[in-house]
């Protein structure tokens, strides 16, 4: 099995969900008492949503240079950052380390492509949303991407750093993502990326028939096949 780096804490809520089906994932393609060989790199995500938010995003390339150079050191074999939105500053981040990263936007178009899909919608943090480092990696890979009005988008946004980030799952913000999923559908979205790593805490496909795909799950899975490869059990 290889050693997969996680830079996490971003936030550490959804830290948690990676960790748990990184180790599931393991689990069961090795079965019995196999568990993930990991390290993590946890950092505090006030100061990284201040910089964010400020719009210094050469202040957290730096975070997560040295995140990623710290698992290097410590004999990680490849890495992922365990949030969509930070993927802002992933090619400066993978470029000075010489273990491979595994991009969560480039995993999910893998899944979307695997299901034929071509339209989706997205939700995630107003920066994933509205600018073009995630949606671009989505386009390129002949994906067509819908995201929520202004008003919607606002809406998803506070969610996720006044409420899911601080672990507040609340049923009104809940009925308030479903119908901005079934509102992407309506517009002709064929499925509806969940592009923040805490929506899965909130919404989950068993509320909905749209389709959703959650980028946590997707990148956890991208992960342990990394790990793995071909050395999955044969019954699998
Ligand atoms: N975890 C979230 C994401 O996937 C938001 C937190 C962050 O800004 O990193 O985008």
């Amino acid at each position: 099995m290889k050693t997969i780096g996680l830079i996490g804490g971003m936030s550490w809520e959804s830290t948690l969900s990676y960790y748990q089906a990184i180790n599931l994932g393991v689990k069961e393609r090795l079965g019995g008492l196999h568990s993930a060989k990991l390290v993590m790199v946890s950092v505090d995500f006030a100061e990284i949503e201040k910089m964010q938010h400020a719009g210094d995003w050469a202040a957290t390339a730096e975070v997560l240079i040295n995140a990623a150079k710290s698992l290097e050191a410590a004999s990680a074999d490849g890495f992922i950052i365990c949030t969509n939105t930070m993927h802002k500053v992933a090619e400066q981040v993978a470029a000075e380390v010489g273990i491979p990263l595994l991009h969560i936007a480039e995993a999910t178009a893998e899944v979307l492509k695997r299901d034929g899909l071509s339209r989706v919608g997205l939700l995630g943090t107003g920066f994933t949303m509205e600018q073009e480092f995630y949606k671009n990696r989505l386009i390129q890979n002949a994906i067509d991407v819908l995201i929520p009005d202004q008003q919607q988008r606002d809406l998803v946004h506070s969610v996720i750093y006044q409420e899911l980030c601080l672990g507040n799952i609340r049923p009104e913000s809940k009925k308030a993502y479903l119908e901005i999923v079934q509102s992407l559908a309506s517009r002709g979205a064929e499925a509806v990326i969940l592009g923040c790593t805490e929506i899965g805490l909130l919404i989950q496909q068993v509320d909905t028939s749209v389709a959703l795909y959650d980028t946590t799950k997707i990148h956890a899975e991208a992960a342990v096949e990394f790990m793995l490869g071909k050395q999955s059990a044969p019954n699998l």
